[in-house]
């Protein structure tokens, strides 16, 4: 099974799925959670094309397709042999304009067969990412945040339409996060 998690940044998806893995791994049902960027980073070093993160964004498009081509095709192997989650963006917000996570040529290597999308309010969405500060996110307004959630929902069906998997949308409200693990952990099973 190879399920693909995504969600604006903030909204949650890495922490609800940390505990929707650790309910089915008490139900006997094993993930492995993976980040789409980390293997991208791992294929681009092992090519010595680059030493460090930040050096990924500079490499040409390209080459950053190439890898992203690669990437999905090495998931896809993984997941031939055991359950996979892999977190990733559905659309990426840059100062041009929203590019999808998954272009064809990606879906068409990676063949997800689940596609969940984790969502939250924008105002909730909002504060967790002012108050995480474990991490660097862009800052984006509520209105933004809501049109980003709202186009993600329509690229999620046109993955559907792409890859035959299915779409499934979570809410994850705040400090309900254990309710959006337990869904999450339904689908996963
Ligand atoms: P990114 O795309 O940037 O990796 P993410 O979607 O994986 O973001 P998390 O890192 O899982 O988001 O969560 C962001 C912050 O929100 C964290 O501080 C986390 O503890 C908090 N959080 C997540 N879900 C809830 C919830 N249901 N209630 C309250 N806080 C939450
Ligand atoms: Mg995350």
């Amino acid at each position: 099974m190879l399920a693909v998690l995504t969600g604006i940044p903030g909204t949650g998806k890495t922490t609800t799925a940390r505990r929707a893995l650790e309910i089915l791994k008490g139900q006997n049902v094993e993930y492995e959670m993976i980040t789409y960027g980390d293997i991208m980073f791992e294929l681009a070093k092992s090519r010595n094309l680059v030493k460090d993160r930040d050096e990924m964004r500079k490499l040409i498009p390209e080459k950053q397709k190439e890898i992203q081509k690669h990437a999905a095709k090495k998931i896809s192997v993984m997941s031939a042999a055991k359950n996979v989650l892999v977190d990733t963006h559905c659309t990426i917000s840059t100062p041009r304009g929203y590019l999808p996570g998954l272009p064809e040529w990606v879906l068409a290597e990676l063949k997800p067969n689940v596609f969940i999308l984790v969502e939250a309010k924008p105002e909730e969405i909002a504060l967790r990412r002012q108050f995480d500060k474990t991490r660097q996110r862009d800052g984006e307004m509520t209105d933004e945040i809501r049109m980003h959630q709202e186009l993600n929902r329509s690229i999620a069906m046109a993955y559907s339409v792409y890859s035959g998997c299915t779409v499934n949308i979570i809410q994850n409200p705040q400090g309900r996060l254990e309710e959006a693990a337990k869904r999450m952990s339904e689908i996963l099973r």
